[in-house]
């Protein structure tokens, strides 16, 4: 695996800012769950996308969990949830034996499709939250679907776990609906080795998130319980990382964009292959540079061909309506996400890449349509 040019691998500051605010957790010995770096984390990361407070947390799975409970869902509740998108969006719904709605997307922003959300809410009417995602940094038509779900007065929960560093229309993702859950996981934008933020203007349901996220101790000398609770909590090491790495968000979302431009201009005259959309609205973090091929040249050609150069692709996330775990669930909208997930593919958008591996990427890519005859 050495050499190997991954999709996306963390990427520490070449400052080592990350490296200093460990050793204060050591000198400290802050190791122990919460301390300084927890508390700071969460205000700089609440700065950072507008938001006036955030819990850490262990995951971005488990901040959706919380932002679940946050709302009040409870068994038998229906959710509305992206559809297309990672698994970790709606495993939590089913953590609450709550029952997710599966949403399609539309191809302008290859997220949740307001007018599938309108038809849903036709069906049912009863639904208690609306769960939707910014998937690979792209920002979802957040003007209409928070019109929609204020119409219908539900609460919205943002899984920005993908979209941290991206705009809609000058307001960061995350900060549109009730909660929004950010992931510091391996392979996103930044990262804590493991991690998850909750924002919200919240007050109050945020300290109930930071208190459930910490066995739910009631105040007392003696361990008292009177609400469920898990063991949710970022530790102090993570945040250190955390803070560390806020330090160079803006820098990475700079690369992430460089690349995605370095594709652009090497193969967007290609036949038949088309970048994710880039709305005029939006200000993507460019997580992943994502496209679809339509023509001769298969997504699977090119992941053969690229791994065998010891370079990773993949294709985009296969939409929850077609996983066999959320077959019995039911299923809003048309075919987009199901056509995107056949022609779509993620192209290697690690910030460590040199200018020689993107040429490198390119030229192997463009020889896919070479070799075919049909550029
Ligand atoms: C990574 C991811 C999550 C989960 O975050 P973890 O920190 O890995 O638990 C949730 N939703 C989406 C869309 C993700 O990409």
């Amino acid at each position: 695996m050495a050499n190997r040019i991954w999709l996306a691998s963390p990427h520490m500051s070449d400052e080592g800012y990350e490296k200093k605010f460990i050793q204060e957790a050591f000198d400290n010995n802050w190791i122990a769950p919460l301390g300084q770096n927890v508390n700071e984390f969460e205000k700089e990361l609440a700065e950072k996308v507008g938001s006036k407070f955030a819990a850490a947390m262990n995951t971005g799975t488990a901040a959706i969990h919380l932002a679940l409970r946050a709302v009040g869902i409870r068994e038998g509740d229906i959710v509305f949830c992206s559809a297309f998108t990672f698994s970790a969006t709606a495993y939590p719904i089913i953590y609450e034996r709550a029952v997710p709605v599966f949403i399609d997307s539309d191809y302008e922003t290859w997220n949740m499709c307001p007018k599938a959300l309108e038809s849903a809410f036709e069906k049912y009417p009863n639904v208690k939250a609306v769960l939707i995602v910014h998937l690979y940094g792209l920002p979802a038509n957040m003007d209409r679907i928070m019109e929609i779900c204020n119409k219908h007065d539900v609460k919205v929960i943002e899984d920005a776990a993908e979209s941290l560093g991206t705009f809609y229309k000058g307001k960061h993702t995350g900060t549109f609906g009730e909660y929004g859950a950010f992931s510091f996981n391996g392979n996103k934008i930044i990262t804590t080795s493991g991690g998850g933020m909750l924002v919200s203007d919240n007050e109050e349901r945020i300290k109930k998130v930071r208190f459930w996220s910490t066995q739910s101790r009631d105040p007392a000398r003696h361990y008292q319980h009177s609400e469920l609770g898990f063991n949710y909590r970022m530790s102090n090491v993570s945040a250190g990382i955390g803070r560390g790495q806020l330090k160079v968000l803006d820098q990475r979302v700079a690369k992430k964009r460089y690349i995605f431009e370095v594709y652009k201009k090497a193969l967007g005259g290609l036949a038949g292959l088309e970048f994710m959309p880039i709305n005029e609205w939006s200000e993507p973090n460019y997580w992943l540079t994502c496209m679809t091929l339509s023509g001769k040249v298969r997504p699977l050609d090119l992941f053969e061909t690229l791994d065998k150069e010891n370079i990773e692709s993949r294709p985009v996330w296969k939409p929850m309506q077609m996983q066999p775990f959320f077959a019995d669930y039911d299923y809003i909208g048309g075919d987009v996400s199901e056509r995107l997930y056949e022609n779509g593919v993620c192209l290697p958008s690690d910030t460590k890449m040199t200018d020689e591996d993107l040429k490198r990427i390119c030229a192997i890519i463009k020889g896919l349509w070479e070799q075919d005859g049909t550029q």
